[in-house]
């Protein structure tokens, strides 16, 4: 007898794991590979969950969130600029994932189509196709810094098409969608009356001197959006897994009745240090700084190795650079390096056949480890030049 459902079983290892694998057992590897701050949460935030803990804050909290959270989201997170209530339009989630997953559950009927940017962080195909819905790739080109182009999503919108998501600042490629390309897709949502899924958890990682925007702070656009955020990337609390989403009445409930029966809550003293880390916005500044400091440091050498071709990309602490100069694809130019200098990072064919020819580099480690990736990674492009 199988016990397994045939989703499950097609869940596969991606290929980002795949590489972490390769490397453990390894000596010396200096990863540039990693999704997450190497940082850990500012102090102040982990004595707001320690007094948590103390104060008794150790109970299942209201599905949706405390509701001191979620109106510190609503006043001070970067939803301000559009008016959410916070009794109804917010829920506090296990981390921007688990807003993900409610929103696919409460929206996704089998078959419904949703379009995702090519390349881009894949955990939203795998999520999609788990609730039944097609994951329709968007072809983007490097030429244009990744951004979708109007013209390839309405070449792609069926009868079945429900949704669109965006994610700038974006995994993989670190690039920002300028607000003139965030108007053109509200504009496509509107005409084809498609919900808009923005994920902005990597919003306060913007390295230019404008105002991050939301599409939904656009016209028309709050009641047609859900916008999903996390503390994980902002304030360096990847392993307390809180996020959140805000979007209209309709959809926030049905993810709350979702979250009731799924896993109750988001993490309680979580909650209470996320809420103390939104009075102290200076704490992602901070972290802002070290991650504008790297990506420098990371450009700057980069342009030192011979053939590597990389842009400028504004936001994340991922760079994306074009490998295709030494005549390998994505996997093998990995591989090769891993082997050759221990250095890891992730083929952009791992995000979709648009990231082909190019590497994610993450600047989640320390300048000196950054410095000798470097280093690494020149002597080893100077033998395939
Ligand atoms: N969205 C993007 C684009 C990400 O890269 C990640 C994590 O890597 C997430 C969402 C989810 O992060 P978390 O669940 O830790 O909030």
């Amino acid at each position: 007898m199988e016990f397994l459902s045939q989703k499950a079983i097609n869940l596969h290892q991606g290929a980002i794991r795949a590489m972490f694998d390769r490397a453990a057992g390894m000596e010396h590897v200096i990863s540039m590979g990693i999704g997450e701050p190497d940082l850990t949460t500012p102090e102040l935030i982990c004595r707001a969950g320690m007094e948590a803990l103390r104060k008794g804050v150790t109970h299942y909290t209201p599905n949706a969130g405390t509701q001191s959270l979620r109106r510190a989201i609503a006043e001070l997170s970067s939803l301000a600029p559009v008016s959410y209530d916070p009794d109804g339009e917010i829920i506090v989630t296990n981390g921007g994932m688990g807003a993900l997953s409610l929103l696919f559950l409460v929206i996704l009927e089998s078959g419904d189509e949703v379009l995702i940017q090519d390349p881009q962080w894949l955990n939203y195909v795998a999520q999609v196709q788990y609730c039944g819905g097609r994951a329709v790739r968007v072809p983007t080109k490097a030429a244009e810094k990744f951004a979708m182009a109007p013209a390839e999503i309405e070449a792609r919108i069926t009868p079945r098409t429900k949704a669109l998501m965006i994610n700038s600042p974006n995994n993989p490629t670190g690039e920002i969608l300028p607000l003139e390309r965030l108007e053109q897709i509200a504009t496509v949502a509107k005409k084809h009356d498609l919900l808009v899924i923005s994920d902005e958890v990597y919003h306060t990682l913007s390295y230019t001197d404008e105002r991050y925007h939301s599409i939904a702070e656009l016209p028309g656009m709050k009641e047609r959006t859900v916008v999903i955020d996390s503390f994980s990337k902002s304030y360096a609390m990847t392993g307390w897994r809180i996020g959140y989403a805000a979007g209209s009445r309709r959809i926030i409930d049905r993810m709350t009745k979702c979250q009731e029966n799924f896993n109750a809550c988001a993490n309680a003293p979580g909650q209470y240090a996320a809420e103390a880390a939104l009075h102290h916005p200076e704490l992602c500044l901070e972290i802002r700084e070290v991650f504008a400091e790297r990506r420098k440091l990371m450009l700057e050498g980069l342009r030192q190795v011979p053939g590597i071709r990389c842009g400028n990309a504004e936001g994340t602490f991922y760079l994306f650079p074009d490998v295709r100069q030494y005549g390998l694809d994505s996997t093998a130019f990995c591989q090769q390096l891993l082997e050759e200098e221990q250095v890891v990072c992730i083929p952009g064919s791992a995000f979709g056949e648009c990231g082909e020819g190019h590497v994610r580099m993450s600047y989640t480690s320390a300048e000196p480890q950054l410095l000798e990736a470097l280093q690494r990674l020149a002597r080893f492009c100077e033998k395939r030049i």
